[in-house]
């Protein structure tokens, strides 16, 4: 990978040296770099603050040799074929579909709640039918439904939503569901068969090599150069470039003249066990709010490893840190839309990313918005080259 100092990113010519300056070296600036450059020849300094590439979803393999993600669980899931695509020119994958498992009282059941999970908490031997019925009859319908609490009452009701999502949701953000945005807790799914999948969509796999392999194959070009450990305020007036694309917080970058938009943080806390194996699936999520932790990860079953000993994390929520959540309720949004009016009449500047547009986005959904904002880029830059060639002929 094309890795500079910022001696050589700031010396030479007085005239821009870079078309692009991009902020934030995860998926959505390493895409849009891939593409500018790949796509359309252009000139781009990727910059991240921290010393690695891939963002949130970085990878890499700890003192014991297992391969563990820095930034706690990360999973491929999509249903958009395109979005496969695309990331399958830097990767293989590796099949893989996620299952998770929930600690409520002495059961270890699924989650997302399903057959099992009833059958297992009530003792029960329903079928797919009778645990329809079952939910049903515990269901308590809410006219409407806004908050993470509502969506969950209505759907299993009080009991199952005290036993899985209100101290999860209390610890994961801090706030009580009724004070959270109904697109928090509609993420998990509620089923009366038997999937245990984590997740529904079409597409599941993780890349064969790792997360931080594919980005190295996706930023491998001679037109992208990348600066480390650099952190935008401190080359901003030093580089010459012609648009900046900003994938770090937007109320940072306007120096926070709204007020700061709330995000959630985590704190990680990696183990390596000298034994093979820890948990029975990868990942085990401890809903009790008097355990402090919301999940335990263990990694070798993401990633296919095989190794004498194991590596887990334990993720710890709080509210100072880097920030990994936007957390979604209407007042944020309210001042979000403020920053984003800025944004919206900055016309040198592009906004992209979970923390650029505020958005709690999966990593497909990211490269989606990379490859939309892309398009437009393209698409502007051709019918630019359209009237030049109109006006000159
Ligand atoms: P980021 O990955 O956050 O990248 C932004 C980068 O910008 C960072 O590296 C940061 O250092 C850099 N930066 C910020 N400000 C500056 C600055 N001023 N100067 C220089 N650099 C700066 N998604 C899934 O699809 N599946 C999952 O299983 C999944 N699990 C997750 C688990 C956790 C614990 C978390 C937190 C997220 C998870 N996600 C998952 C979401 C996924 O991490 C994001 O969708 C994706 O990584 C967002 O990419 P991004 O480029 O927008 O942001
Ligand atoms: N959630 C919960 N209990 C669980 C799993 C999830 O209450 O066992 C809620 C919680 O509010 C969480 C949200 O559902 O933040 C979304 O879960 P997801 O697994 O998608 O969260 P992420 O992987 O993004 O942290």
């Amino acid at each position: 990978m094309p890795q500079i100092t910022l001696e050589s990113a700031v010396s030479g010519s007085t005239a821009a040296r870079y078309d692009y300056l991009i902020v934030g070296a995860g998926f959505a600036g390493s895409v849009l770099a891939e593409r500018l450059s790949a796509g359309l020849g252009k000139r781009v300094l990727l910059i991240d603050r921290r010393e690695h590439i891939g963002g949130n979803a970085y990878d890499h393999f700890n003192e014991a040799g297992i391969m563990v993600h820095r930034y706690g669980p990360h999973i491929f899931h999509t249903n958009a074929e395109r979005i496969v695509q695309y990331l399958s020119r830097f990767t293989e994958w590796r099949p893989y579909e996620h299952r998770v498992l929930a600690q409520v009282a002495e059961h270890l059941v699924p989650i997302p709640i399903n057959l099992t999970t009833m059958n297992t908490l009530y003792g029960l031997q329903m079928t797919e039918a009778q645990a329809a019925e079952f939910l049903a009859s515990r269901a308590q319908p809410v006219d409407n439904v806004r908050t993470s609490e509502d969506i969950v009452i209505n759907q299993v009701g009080r009991e199952l939503y005290e036993l899985f999502f209100r101290g999860y949701t209390r610890k994961q953000w801090g706030l009580d569901p009724s004070e959270l945005d109904k697109s928090v807790t509609s993420r998990v799914p509620t089923r009366t068969n038997g999937d245990d999948r984590y997740f529904g969509d079409t597409f599941q796999m993780m890349p064969l090599d790792g997360y931080t392999r594919m980005f190295e194959r996706m930023l491998d070009q001679p037109n992208i150069d990348i600066l480390l450990e650099t952190d935008f305020v401190d080359v901003r007036e030093q580089v010459n470039y012609g648009h900046l694309v900003y994938s770090g917080p937007i109320d940072e970058y306007y120096d926070y003249c709204f007020g700061k938009l709330p995000y959630r943080s985590l704190k990680f806390q990696h183990e390596t066990l000298n034994q093979a194996q820890f948990q029975p699936v990868s990942v085990v999520n401890y809903p009790d709010e008097a355990v402090p932790y919301t999940r335990i990860t263990e990694y070798k079953y993401l990633t296919g490893q095989t190794h004498p000993l194991t590596s887990i994390s334990y993720e710890f929520p709080c509210a100072d840190g880097d920030p990994y959540y936007p957390v979604p309720r209407a007042e944020n949004a309210e001042l979000y839309k403020r920053y984003k009016a800025l944004a919206d009449s900055a016309p040198n500047v592009s906004f992209l990313g979970r923390l650029g547009t505020y958005k709690y986005y999966n990593m497909d959904q990211v490269v989606g918005q990379a490859l939309a904002l892309y398009q437009r880029i393209a698409e502007a830059a051709a019918d630019a080259n359209a009237s030049a060639c109109g006006a000159s002929s």
